[in-house]
């Protein structure tokens, strides 16, 4: 088959590759419906992260089980499957905590932007629907996998209620999600920092009251104007720099949560000065198994419609436009078709 491997720092490849096969009884091979390039995977297209020369990417993924290994009992060919990012068993305690991506057998999901995949620890990690989704849907159930999971994390890790009055940082894929995930969970106000016109459009689509375009002191200077010089209750922190850290933290009012699932690249905190803030801070990466059933229901149910996020659809063999694209914000997030 054709697949995706990134040879180095703004190489990208299709290339065949050979097939993959059940590895262990606890595997699952699926045929993708749709895959998708991530904002993380520019961290090394970028070169900002070393990547040990062909690396087979990709880690968003759904489709129908067509093999599985002797071990899985819960998923059989033929199902419609979504599973995480996280690789997880969803039975050890840090699993029963609700935090699937610190599973003790955790393992990252790679070489998903290809038209089969294999899925580790299948019965843990894949959650199957009931029947065969609609083609039309395909877009949606895809972005619960990593994007829509991540930035429900980031709402949830936040704290956020009815009510609430939130602020993203931050206008990537991820951002956007976190600005729908708000929504749903009732926040009052959803302030969303961009200074993009084209994803500021798409941040009120998905439910933002407020945009600052402004950044660092300035836009913190806003977001006090705006809360009558409180700052806000939950403040998701989507992209994983200094600069978007300390905005993140200084945007909140004492007591308030932040959740932050931007990867930190060279990010430090002074713990004094976090002493003396009070902020509730939780981050990492999303456990997004444990909202994968809730999530798939509200896309069946038509409530949301996430697949919005894609902006850019192209076939496999153009991955690397697919890669070039959203590393010039060009596209938010590329979705690949086979
Ligand atoms: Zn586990």
């Amino acid at each position: 088959m054709l697949a995706t491997l990134m040879y180095g720092p703004g190489d990208v490849r299709c290339e065949e590759v050979e097939d993959p096969k059940i590895l262990k009884p606890t595997d699952a091979i699926i045929k993708l419906s749709a895959s998708c390039i991530c904002g993380s995977d520019l961290w090394p297209y970028r070169g900002l992260q070393p990547t040990e020369g062909p690396a087979h990417m990709g880690h968003e993924y759904c489709g129908v089980v067509v093999e599985v290994g002797s071990a899985v009992k819960t998923v059989r060919p033929g199902q419609f499957v979504v599973g995480s990012f996280c690789i997880s068993d969803n039975t050890c305690p840090h699993c029963r905590f609700g935090f699937h991506s610190s599973c003790v057998q955790r393992e990252f999901m790679s070489g998903a932007q290809a038209p089969f995949a294999r899925v580790p620890l299948a019965d843990g990690t894949l959650v199957a629907t009931a029947e065969l989704p609609s083609p039309d849907l395909i877009a949606d159930l895809l972005a619960t996998s990593d994007v829509l999971g991540t930035g429900w994390y980031a709402a949830d890790a936040a704290n956020v209620r009815e009510g609430s009055t939130a602020i993203v940082v931050g206008d990537g894929a991820v951002g956007l999600m976190g600005v729908l995930a708000a929504k749903e969970m009732g926040a009052g106000r959803i302030i969303a920092m961009s200074r993009h016109k084209t994803r500021q459009q798409l941040a009120i689509e998905f439910g933002a009251t407020d945009i600052v375009a402004e950044r660092g002191d300035e836009g913190i200077a806003r977001i006090k104007d705006l809360t009558n010089g409180i700052g806000a209750d939950s403040v998701l922190e989507c992209v994983g720099t200094q600069e978007s850290m300390s905005q993140a933290i200084a945007c909140s009012r004492p007591g308030g949560s932040i959740g932050y699932v931007g990867v930190p690249h060279g990010v430090t905190f002074d713990g004094q000065a976090m002493f003396f803030a009070q902020r509730r801070m939780l981050g990492g990466p999303a456990p997004v198994r444990r909202f994968l059933p809730d999530l798939i229901e509200r896309v069946l149910a038509g409530k949301i419609k996430p697949g919005k996020v894609f902006d850019l659809k192209l076939p496999l063999s153009d991955v690397a436009e697919g890669y070039r694209a959203m590393d010039e914000r060009r596209a938010i997030k590329t979705m690949l078709t086979f």
